[in-house]
């Protein structure tokens, strides 16, 4: 989640806070709630009385609670006039949370899980390719296939929960389609860990760092494609700095590659008369820079009219489904992702895609709650939909 900037200390960072407020402005968390200690700025000022004042660096239950209260968005960071990387500092936070024994079950229970089972879920790890049985026919060279070139990173919400199956299945069927030489990790495939950099646990991601990196090297992979984006941002921008060295693969969201695949007309969308708006996963967009990819590959699609939410691209607003939110606080989380949709839904489309399992999850129940009449898409399923036979 570093955006290489000059972050120091949890003391350092909140002695440089101005408490212009610019930080607020967007904060999902701070407008739901609109309490000042809800806010970037509020919690930034209690965490100066706490670690720059000399207050015993002791973190009550109270403060506790409102550290929770975040999606780690970005939002915050984007407008802030100091330059503050307020994701580390919030990580930072929950470090401290842990350290002295007061974090949130959710999070504990979470991180002593992948410890054991390495995803974020009760199954065995070696059922990860169970969401292909979905499919006509399980391809041969889905699991640990040495010789390929592309390694598809399916992800835990995408490996494990039935709704997010979708997404994997149409990834595949679209590499098949693209007749791309490509294999998983199967069962080797851990967690890439971003689920404990959200929970302050930085120490514990490095043996899921090594372990990924080191199963893709073995299998002499050159390209690994994410559909998850927050396996992506961790994979480009957190591994790199826990080896130490660059990875030797290129690292692409699955939106990106499937743009490369569509300009080598190696998918060939044929008409789809729909009216379609997008929402930017927040890791994928705000928080790694990828905006253009899954709007060109709707652009792509002749028939689509393509309309914008009116937040969107760097200032797109949050799901409500990251940071660990809804493990600590599930109705906030709920109460966030209806504010999202109510947006969507005033475009007047009929599809809403994403990039990304966790978006398409929250949003999808959202829509079901206010009963609206938009169908929850991402972007992979819905060029699926124009490509195939
Ligand atoms: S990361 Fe997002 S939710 Fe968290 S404080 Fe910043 S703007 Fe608010
Ligand atoms: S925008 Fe930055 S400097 Fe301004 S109050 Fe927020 S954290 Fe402090």
């Amino acid at each position: 989640m570093s955006t290489g900037s000059f972050y120091k200390t949890l003391a350092d960072e909140s002695l440089i806070c101005g408490r212009c407020g610019n930080c607020r402005r967007d904060c999902p968390i701070y407008q739901e709630l609109g309490w000042e200690s809800a806010s970037p700025r509020g919690k930034i000022s209690l965490a100066r009385e706490i670690f720059a004042r000399g207050q015993g660096e002791t973190v009550s239950p109270e403060f506790a609670e409102r550290i929770t209260q975040c999606t780690m968005c970005g939002a915050c960071t984007k407008n802030c006039a100091a330059r503050i990387d307020i994701q580390t500092f919030w990580q930072d936070l929950r470090g401290k949370m842990l350290e002295q024994n007061i974090a949130p079950k959710a999070y504990t229970a979470m991180i002593e899980n992948l410890k054991s089972k390495k995803n974020i879920t009760n199954f065995d790890n070696i059922t990860r390719l169970d969401w292909a049985e979905d499919m006509d026919e399980v391809p041969e060279n889905l699991a640990q296939e040495s010789g390929a070139e592309v390694a598809y990173f399916v992800g835990c919400v995408s490996s494990f929960f039935p709704r997010a199956a979708q997404i994997p299945v149409a990834v595949v069927q679209l590499l098949q389609k693209a007749e791309v030489n490509f294999t998983t990790m199967g069962g080797e495939e851990w967690c890439c860990g971003f689920p404990l950099l959200a929970a302050g646990a930085k120490a514990e991601i490095q043996q899921f760092a090594k372990h990924n990196v080191k199963k893709m090297q073995d299998m002499g992979i050159e390209i690994i494609v994410t559909s998850c984006p927050s396996c992506y941002h961790t994979w480009n921008h957190v591994y790199p700095e826990i080896i130490g060295e660059t990875l030797g693969f290129r690292v692409l969201h699955v939106s990106q590659y499937l743009v490369e695949l569509l300009e080598q007309g190696k998918l060939v969308p044929k008409e789809l008369t729909e009216t379609v708006t997008y929402h930017d996963p927040c890791d994928l967009g705000r928080n790694s820079g990828v905006y253009g990819a899954p709007r060109q590959i709707l652009q792509s699609i002749p028939g689509i009219d393509f309309v914008e939410i009116p937040t969107n691209s760097a200032d797109s607003v949050c799901c409500g489904g990251g940071g660990n939110l809804q493990g600590a606080d599930g109705a906030l989380a709920d109460a966030i992702a209806k504010k999202r949709i109510l947006e969507a839904a005033q475009t007047g489309a009929g599809i809403l895609v994403s990039a990304c399992q966790q978006c398409e999850q929250m949003l999808e129940k959202a829509a079901r709650a206010e009963k609206l009449p938009l169908q929850i898409m991402d972007v992979s399923e819905l060029l699926w939909l124009a490509v195939e036979d």
